[in-house]
């Protein structure tokens, strides 16, 4: 499927110019890319489409329009961010596993509107020993990180932009109140094994 896929990308590019219907197959598509399926070579193929489809979703994203979020995963997917369009949530009710990686415990990461802790999940407790987050101001923000909050700022994406900065700030784990930069750990915890 992913092939044919590909094949239809350039198109679907071009039909998503004047159609809102095309970018969401379009996005998908470049989406299937993450996981290491042999997809790189051929997106690569595709070079041309993807930079065409980049600007075309960073459009959209300006004009504020109502599937921001969605639109925000597919720019991530263009721009070679595979693990975190897949993993991004909209930070309603977020939880991000970790390791804690000076201990090796197991660290839940809550940011939402129940609020931005670490923890420790209890499968009958909830999470307890919550300690809350340190986000990371704007300026200290670097590489994707960087990017993903100021186009959310750019955007008027308040609560998206703040989930951010939690995300790639800091945790202090319950267990051992070692700190750890969240986004580092997620990233290389779900690292696909090739
Ligand atoms: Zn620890």
């Amino acid at each position: 499927m992913f092939p044919a896929g590909f094949a239809a990308l350039p198109r679907l590019v071009r039909l998503a110019s004047r159609s809102a219907r095309a970018r969401g197959p379009a996005g998908a598509i470049v989406r299937c890319a993450a996981g290491g399926h042999g997809c790189d070579d051929l997106l690569a193929g595709c070079a041309d489409a993807i930079v065409e489809f980049r600007e075309l979703l960073d459009r959209h994203l300006r004009s504020r329009p109502v599937d921001h979020f969605e639109t925000f995963l597919h720019l991530l997917a263009a721009e070679e961010q595979y693990h975190w369009s897949a993993a991004l949530g909209d930070f309603s009710d977020d939880f991000y596993q970790v390791d804690c990686p000076h201990c090796a415990a197991e660290v839940t990461i809550a940011i939402g509107d129940h609020g931005r802790y670490s923890a420790i999940r209890d499968w009958h407790l909830g999470d307890v020993d919550r300690r809350g987050l340190g986000p990371a101001s704007p300026g200290s923000l670097s590489g994707v990180g960087r990017w993903m909050h100021e186009t959310a700022v750019r955007d008027g994406k308040t609560v998206l932009a703040d989930g951010i900065a939690h995300l790639f700030g800091r945790a202090e784990c319950p267990r051992c109140a070692g700190v750890f930069d969240i986004a580092d750990e997620y990233a290389s915890f779900h690292r696909p094994v090739m």
